[in-house]
């Protein structure tokens, strides 16, 4: 789509007329990455020691209430350009990048993090960018700006989850409510609801009947926990929804040999574990990743209860 080729331009354009950018992107294509197999899948762990800032940040409400919102317009760096999206949202490009084309999509009003109501959004938007798949990371889930609504885009072909989708060793379908078929993730260490469906409203309609049932499992959060992966191709809509029940693992908080510094988002869920420090990619290991899973996500077997129920 001409909205998707735009975009990518603008990535070309800052990478040449931005430091900042130009060096982010060019340390991105010398990134180490290992590989741990499970049989029918595999997850990437990516050594990223720019994404420190972003695994790190300090998102409690009084460190939010002190520092200068980066993703309002007022306070982005000279040299960012953006493009305009139905004069609600603002693309630009993500200095601090994980895939080798990376946006960052503020709303152009300083609101907070909350997918209700802007689900819809979500959508339009990975119809419009449709080489990207778009992200939304909960309040308490990723988000280092919880106090401003934005979503990200990363280029298509990166992320595992892309193809584990179609694999049937992976995901199964389970149901069918209106228009929207609905697959279960058996045995792939994190509890996922996927959809699919070309019709936005019958979309938006299973979306929030989801979101109502994760809500009365966690009434006292402001949203319930999750992350959203949402991919447009073939005229349909195939969506990820990851409940979680844990902003970061133990691993996060320990000190020493013991410690992981690893903030897990919507890109961990997709398949792509970051870590900003090189002695954690060293050390980190196939039982780490399973670990981190059971923590910070919902378990197939509860996710399967919870489709069933909708
Ligand atoms: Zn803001």
């Amino acid at each position: 789509m001409e909205f998707s080729k735009k975009a990518r331009e603008l990535i070309l354009e800052q990478i040449r007329e931005w430091d900042l950018a130009a060096k982010n992107y060019a340390s991105l294509k010398k990134v180490r990455v290992k590989t741990f197999d499970y049989g029918d899948y595999h997850i990437d762990i990516q050594f990223n020691p720019e994404r420190i800032v972003s695994s790190a940040a300090k998102v409690d409400v009084k460190s939010i209430e002190a520092r200068p919102c980066f993703l309002c317009k007022k306070n982005l760096p000279p040299q960012q350009r953006g493009l305009s999206f139905k004069d609600e949202y603002i693309i630009l490009v993500n200095p601090f990048p994980i895939f080798p084309e990376h946006l960052t999509i503020p709303n152009l009003s300083h609101t907070d993090q909350r997918i209700i109501g802007n689900f819809g959004s979500m959508l339009d938007l990975a119809a419009a960018l449709d080489d990207f798949v778009l992200f939304y990371n909960g309040p308490k889930c990723g988000a280092s700006a919880p106090d401003h609504l934005h979503f990200q885009a990363g280029i298509k072909g990166f992320l595992p989850i892309e193809t584990d989708y179609s694999n049937d060793k992976c995901c199964r379908e389970v149901r069918r409510i209106d228009h929207v078929t609905i697959s279960h993730w058996p045995d792939y260490q994190r509890g996922i609801i996927s959809l699919k469906s070309n019709d936005k409203e019958n979309l938006v309609e299973c979306f929030n009947r989801i979101y109502n049932k994760l809500q009365t499992m966690q009434q006292n959060e402001v949203e319930p926990m999750l992350n959203i992966l949402a991919i447009f191709e073939h005229g349909e809509w195939i969506i990820h929804i990851f409940p979680r029940t844990l902003h970061r693992p133990a691993q996060y908080f320990k000190t020493g040999e013991k410690q992981l510094i690893l903030s897990p988002a919507s890109v961990d869920m997709g398949g792509v574990f970051i870590t900003p420090r090189e002695e954690d990619f060293i050390k980190i290991s196939k039982e780490d990743v399973n670990d981190i899973f059971n923590q910070v996500c919902l378990d197939p077997l509860a996710v399967l209860t919870l489709i069933k129920l909708l």
